[in-house]
């Protein structure tokens, strides 16, 4: 297992990349622990898999290096890296058994037969294959194959790094979870440095213990699943994460006073916009308070979705979802209330500071 540096990363797919729109990649400068379970989440197109194939070695980038336990690897392949790489379509020999390409990456490397054994054993069982252990791949079906797929990126366990790009695309609903918790299981077990690329907020928050947020070829926040919640750095993180997303009303600053349309609200500090051209405020729906007291609200729609309801209301001109509990009754002259230490203000899109 490995700590990954990455120093100043810049990728350009063109070969003379003039202003930043020419970079799939922006600037990328960051440390991932040894050991940690990161997820990259993105929306596609971001730049999430040039990302984890300059990990790899499969991909050169333009600018930057990249260290391994403070050993530059950026010269080398991905064989000397390493590393074993999941990808979204399955990667397997057709020909083989089940077991042998389960095999291939041990035997390749002359592990002992007895070890091979019950390394494959183990996940044969894991993806829940072991009755199909003779079988040639071949006739499988594609999340058969893409379940062996996954058991060789598993399968050794003296690797710098696991890197999975959306490898659950092709598994259905069910099997998906039942792998999820197994991958979940085995960074615990093994401690394997994991990366698990995916669009799926949902796959990335209850895989990682450090989610990265990419948005057009940046890193716009690493954190923690509460942190993202709680305190999104950019408006992007605000609204890909939750649902429905966070609201962001266009806000005026005076001191720690911010106005909405007609309506003041008091922050508990004064947030710095700087010179600013765009000043947003973010609340979670989960942070309006929907009942009698507050500032008024035109209701729109509500929303049944099991144990909560989503009330859609206008607010000052804007749209704004509200998360109430289910039972909740839903006054006819409905106002509302920003719980105060809930409050995130952006300038430009970026996070300045709370009211708490
Ligand atoms: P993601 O995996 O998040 O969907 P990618 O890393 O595949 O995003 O792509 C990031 C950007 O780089 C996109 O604009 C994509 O079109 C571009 N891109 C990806 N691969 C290539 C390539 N081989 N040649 C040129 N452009 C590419
Ligand atoms: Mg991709």
């Amino acid at each position: 297992m490995a700590k990954i540096s990455l120093e100043h990363i810049r990728h350009a797919y063109g070969p003379t990349p003039k202003s930043e729109k020419d970079y799939a990649l922006k600037e990328v400068h960051h440390e991932w622990n040894d050991g940690g379970a990161y997820a990259l989440l993105g929306p596609s197109g971001c730049g999430k898999t040039t990302l984890l194939n300059i990990i790899s070695g499969l991909l050169r980038p333009s600018e930057g290096r990249i260290l391994f336990d403070g050993l530059d690897v950026t010269n080398l392949s991905t064989q000397r890296r390493n590393i074993a790489q999941v990808f979204q379509f399955p990667v397997i020999y057709d020909t083989m058994t089940v077991y042998d390409n389960l095999a291939f990456p041990l035997r390749n490397r002359h592990v002992p037969e007895a070890e091979v054994d019950s390394r494959v054993r183990e996940i044969l069982e894991m993806i829940d294959l072991t009755g199909w252990a003779k079988r040639t791949a071949r006739g499988l079906t594609a999340d058969q194959k893409q379940k062996i797929s996954l058991g060789r990126g598993l399968v050794r366990n003296d690797v710098n790094a696991i890197l999975f790009d959306e490898p659950l695309t092709v598994i259905d609903p069910h099997m998906k979870w039942v792998l999820r918790s197994q991958l979940k299981r085995l960074h615990k077990q093994f401690g394997f440095t994991m990366v698990y690329v995916t669009h799926d907020q949902t796959e990335a928050l209850t895989f990682a213990d450090k989610v990265v947020v990419m948005y057009e070829g940046e890193i716009v926040q690493i954190g923690t699943p509460v942190e993202l919640f709680e305190r999104p750095s950019h408006t992007f993180v605000g609204y890909f994460i939750g649902s429905p997303g966070m609201n962001l009303l266009p806000a005026k600053v005076a001191g720690n006073t911010v106005t909405v349309g007609d309506q003041t609200i008091t922050l508990a500090a004064v947030p710095n916009v700087g010179a600013a051209s765009k000043v947003e405020l973010g609340i979670r729906p989960e942070f309006v308070r929907l009942g009698r007291e507050g500032m008024p609200v035109n209701i729109v729609k509500v929303e049944d979705i099991g144990r909560q309801k989503i009330v859609r209301a206008r607010f000052e001109g804007h749209s704004v979802a509200i998360v109430v509990p289910e039972d909740s009754e839903i006054p006819a002259e409905a106002r509302v209330t920003f719980e105060p230490t809930k409050i995130n203000m952006y300038a430009d899109s970026w996070r300045i500071g709370t009211g708490g």
